[in-house]
């Protein structure tokens, strides 16, 4: 049991005071890490990668992303010949009412993403972001 005594007192409380500050830090730090960080079974650290952007300019709407995705992260939208989105694609054979220009896909859903990475190592075009857990907001 810690007991003060005379002068020294106050020092002591202060040098505690700045210990579980620290500690309460260390603590905070230490979660934040353990919420974005995982082990794999071989012990080794493992950061999910979240998708977070797929540039419309270079899509090619090849529908691979989608196919490996287990999450409904993103989808087939239609876009007109200027570049305007027209509106996502109920997977028929859509050309909403001859606007269409082409498909490309759209991160619409950026939430249920899980981060795996499947989705970039099939893309043809390599026009997807992902950024690191430890450096999104949540
Ligand atoms: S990283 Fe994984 S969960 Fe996220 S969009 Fe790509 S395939 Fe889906
Ligand atoms: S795999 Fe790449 S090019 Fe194909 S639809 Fe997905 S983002 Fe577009």
């Amino acid at each position: 049991m810690l007991a003060f005594h005379g002068s020294c007192q106050g020092k002591s409380d202060t040098g505690l005071l700045a210990n579980f500050i620290i500690a309460k830090a260390l603590q905070r730090n230490i979660r934040s890490l353990a919420i974005r960080t995982f082990i794999r079974r071989d012990g080794s650290l493992w950061v999910p990668q979240y998708l977070t952007v797929i540039d419309g300019e270079i899509c090619i709407g090849c529908g691979r992303c989608f196919k490996v995705c287990s999450r409904e992260v993103m989808h087939l939208y239609g876009v007109d010949d200027t570049g305007e989105i027209l509106g996502a694609s109920d997977g028929s054979d859509d050309d909403f009412d001859g606007e269409l220009n082409r498909m490309v896909m759209v991160v619409d859903h950026a939430g249920r993403c899980i981060g795996c990475g499947a989705c970039g190592r099939v893309c043809p075009k390599n026009c997807q972001t992902h950024v690191a857990a430890d450096q999104i907001a949540a």
